[in-house]
């Protein structure tokens, strides 16, 4: 498997298993009225906003090069 292929399957999963604790958490939080527990589950929004830039970033960076890149768009 090539590099562009396991940080993708790595942000999928990170989506995935950060959506997966977001509602957890926040079903946890609301029903124990436990303040930590929501706070900690808007933590894991921002780490499904961060696994989603890793999949958009390498999804950009496996484009081939082209006229404009000759050496590919891996430094994006
Ligand atoms: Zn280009």
């Amino acid at each position: 498997m090539d590099r562009f292929k396991n940080t993708k399957i790595a942000g999928i999963l990170g989506i995935m298993g950060n959506i997966f604790l977001l509602v957890i958490k926040a079903a946890v939080g609301f029903i124990s009225n436990s303040q930590a527990m929501i706070a900690d589950s808007v933590n894991s929004a921002s780490d499904i906003f961060a696994s989603l830039m890793t999949f958009i970033g390498n999804k950009i960076a496996s484009k081939p090069g082209d006229e404009n890149h000759n050496f590919g768009h891996r430094k994006i």
